[in-house]
Order: C-alpha cells, then structure tokens, then sequence
C-alpha cells in the first residue's frame, strides 16, 4: 500500500525521503544485550560491572516487532537485517524470525551477529530463511580477541563462521573494525582470508559512536590508508557492485581468490547520499541516521492502541527527519566530540 503525507512518501513502490533517497532497508535492533562486551561497546556503566540494560518491558515484543514490519513492507520496505546487541541471545529468536520470514513479499532477511551462537543456530537461520550473514570479527589472535571482546570465544566464534559457511550462507562477511594500535597489525591476516575462503572480508573506519568508545585521532584509520596496505599484498581489483554490497567497495586480490574485500568509509567517504536505511532500536525508537541522535519514538505510538495508519505516519515523520548527511568530520573539528547513542541499542 502506498501513503502520500506530504514531503517524503511513497512513490510509485518507491519510499523517498526529502533528499529523493529511496528508503528501502530496515535494521532492527532486537535487544541491547550482548555475550560479549567489545571495547568500543561497553558502556563505563557495564564496564563497572552493572548492566545498565533495558528491562524487558521496555523492548519492543515480538508482536509489536511483526507489527512494524508488516506496516513497513507495505510501505516500501524490502530488505531487513536483525542486529542489537547480539540478535541470537534474546528468547525465542527462531520462532520470531520464521514468523518474519511470513511476511510477503519480505524476501530478503539478514542478520549481524558476534557468531559465538551461529554453531548452534545457523542451519536453523538458513531454514528459516535468512541467507546472509555479517560475522563481526576484529582479530584472528586467540588471546588478541578475548582482549577486544573481553571473553575468551575466538574457537567458538571460529567455528561459528565454518559452520556458517557450511550451512549455506551466502555471502557470508566478515566485519572488521580497523583500529590502530589494536588491531591494524592483522590487516594482511585477514585480506589473505579471502585468499583461502569463500569470504567477503570488509574492512570498517572506526566511528566515534558511544560514551566510551575508544574512538580518537590516533586509533581511527582511513579507507585510503587500510587499501594502501592491504595492496601491497597484491593488486586490488575492482569487483562489480551488486546490489546486495550495499556502501561496501567490493575488491578481490588478483590472482586465486576464493574470496573478496569490501571497504567501508562511513567517515572518510561517507554514502550519506545514497543510504537507504531507517534503524528501529530496541527500545522501539525510530533512527534515521546511525550518527546523529535525533529519534522518533515509535514505542509510545504502538502502545497507546495505535491503528496501522499512525505507524505509517510514524515511519513517514521518521523519513522525514532523516538528515541530508551525517557531517561527522565537521561536527569532529567544530567539537572534538562523538554521538552518544549506545551501538547495541541502535544496532551497528
Ligand atoms: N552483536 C552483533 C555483532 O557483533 O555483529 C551485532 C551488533 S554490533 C553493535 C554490530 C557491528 O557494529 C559490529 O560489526 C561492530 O563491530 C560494529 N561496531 C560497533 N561499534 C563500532 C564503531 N565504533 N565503529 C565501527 N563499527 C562499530
């Protein structure tokens, strides 16, 4: 169904917003909890050992969740990845995913994960009917990825995204942030990765997101800089862009690879003009941009016996708060400062 509101809408199939960017994609943040508590995560609360987590009732059910996306399939909304926190430790995830998978015409569900889980559910996915996996993985080194993760699983982890690959995934990618002085030293480790398996192995600019991130001039690492060390390994060659890359450059290293290197530039080449995307958090707030701190509350909304058409009007005011572009670099000079919403409720 298409809704005309005035200023974004939907045209034709399409959802537009202001800027005449097509709103296409929808990340959900299913809880803010997580089994690992990664470095540029953790918030200073967790880090002192209380949760600081939302508590139940304030997470959006699994009905209200259905609810949303059903209304924003209708809208436009065709493709969907399940993120948090981590999305495989909230109860019942199965039983909601195959529900999702119901919803016509959603075809394309996808989901970001730490893989500690993914030995024990990633069949389960693929039946289900999710067939595209980001494992988040910031060191090949045992030891090096307890640090990062604070808890020692790099086997477990491992094992998830064999298992992963076995199961049928495909793609299957690894996400690494690049983070200098902690991890930059693995950057030909994991480019020859994609030599030896059928990986797409991307390579993320640290965002300075969060309270406590460890976010600063010295650990962030340009694209330009990861790619001019990564080519020394050989020459990058340019893949195709397809649809399913999103604002990955895709490459692979010439000679026998099994795999590909996608880049990702949120900072230093943003893709402000082309991103499709509206984040829900778990908390059920309406995000249009990952790096600023506006946000819609869909929550209130949904619990105040809402009819169909006031998500609509709620995703539509959403799309139109979206901002032209994330100005980061210059927010970064005028302030020094980061955006302070918490990655596992916004879901990265
Ligand atoms: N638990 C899942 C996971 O680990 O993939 C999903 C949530 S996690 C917040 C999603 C992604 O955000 C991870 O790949 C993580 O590395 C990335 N991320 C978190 N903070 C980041 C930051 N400051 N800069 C870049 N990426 C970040």
């Amino acid at each position: 169904m298409n809704t005309h509101n005035g200023g974004p809408g939907t045209e034709g199939e399409a959802l537009t917003d202001l800027f005449s960017r097509t709103i296409s994609y929808l990340r959900l943040s299913l809880t803010d909890r997580c089994n690992l508590r990664c470095m540029y995560c953790v918030t200073e609360e967790e880090k002192n050992g209380c949760l600081g987590k939302l508590a139940h009732d304030e997470l959006l059910t699994y009905e209200e969740l259905l609810r949303v996306v059903r209304v924003a399939v209708e809208m436009g909304i065709s493709k969907l990845r399940l993120t948090g926190g981590e999305p495989l430790v909230r109860r019942d995830i199965m039983s909601f995913i195959r529900r999702l998978a119901d919803i016509g015409p959603l075809d394309d569900i996808r989901i970001t994960t730490n893989g500690v889980l993914l030995e024990r559910f990633a069949a389960g996915l693929v039946e289900a009917g999710v067939t595209k996996v980001n494992i988040s993985l910031d060191s090949l080194r045992r030891e090096r990825f307890a640090d990062i993760t604070g808890v020692d699983c790099f086997d477990r982890v491992w094992r998830g995204i064999e298992t992963a690959l076995a199961a049928g995934f495909s793609p299957v990618k690894i996400n690494m942030v690049v983070m200098r002085g902690i991890n930059d030293d693995e950057l030909e480790d994991f480019a020859g990765l994609s030599r030896r398996m059928p990986l797409q192995v991307r390579f993320i600019e640290f965002m300075p997101i969060g309270t406590s991130s460890r976010w600063n001039r010295d650990t962030y690492m340009a694209t330009d800089e990861i790619m001019a060390r990564i080519g020394r390994l050989g020459e990058l060659v340019p893949l195709q862009r397809g649809r399913a890359d999103g604002p990955a450059r895709v490459y692979r290293l010439a000679g026998d690879s099994a795999g590909s290197l996608g880049f990702i530039s949120p900072i230093s080449h943003h893709f402000c003009d082309r991103c499709n995307r509206l984040r829900l958090t778990s908390e059920g707030m309406l995000r249009s941009c990952l790096l600023h701190d506006e946000e819609t509350d869909l929550r209130s909304v949904l619990r105040s016996g809402c009819t169909d058409q006031d998500i609509r009007e709620t995703l539509l005011t959403a799309i139109r708060n979206k901002p032209r572009g994330h100005q980061m670099e210059e927010r970064l000079r005028e302030r020094g400062g980061d955006c302070h919403g918490r990655m596992s409720r916004i879901g990265g």
